[in-house]
């Protein structure tokens, strides 16, 4: 039988983790706001970066989007220790392109914040701007097979939680539809 007392969730500590790893994986939140501005700027001209950052950080409060990333991350890790079992060891250290894992990961984020969240991950997951671009450039070292995905998702779900929360203060509306 298993002890209940034995494990318990600290939820402090996987949002601390999830902000840790992803500074140390080379991700700073500022870089995934240029991503929901470059997403965003057409449709409202007046939003800031300050503005999307925000929005980054309500995405990363929630639990779904930290446990993508601490999966994601670790994943990544093992493959660069090469710690992984074959075959998967060489699909995720050479971004297999016939490897989906990764993307499918990355939807469990988007998921929360719906289809405009969606339609983004692809758009940005297809054109690869900012911090993006630098992820998936193709080394040994360090791999980053789920965190381009990550990121992607993070920004795709930020830019569709402002896009709603932009229409509600439109219509005068004080409890937007994402939180
Ligand atoms: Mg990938």
């Amino acid at each position: 039988m298993s002890n209940p007392s034995a494990y318990s969730l600290n939820s402090q500590k996987v949002a601390q983790a999830t902000e840790q790893w992803l500074q140390q994986r080379g991700v700073t939140k500022r870089e995934i706001a240029h991503l929901a501005l470059f997403l965003q700027k057409d449709y409202f001209p007046e939003l800031t970066i300050e503005e999307c950052e925000e929005n980054v950080d309500a995405v990363l409060s929630k639990r779904e989007v930290q446990n993508a990333v601490l999966t994601g991350i670790q994943l990544d890790i093992l493959a660069e220790e090469g710690k992984l079992l074959p075959p998967l060891q060489d699909m995720i250290k050479h971004d297999e392109g016939l490897y989906g894992c990764d993307e499918i990961l990355a939807l469990s984020i988007v998921n929360v914040y719906g289809s405009i969240g969606l339609t983004n991950f692809g758009y940005v997951d297809k054109l690869k701007p900012g911090i993006l671009k630098k992820l998936n450039e193709k080394a040994d070292k360090p791999i980053h097979t789920f965190l381009d995905d990550i990121v992607g998702a993070i920004a795709a779900s930020a830019s569709s939680r402002i896009a709603h929360r932009k229409q509600a203060e439109r219509e005068g509306v004080t409890d937007p539809p994402l939180d």
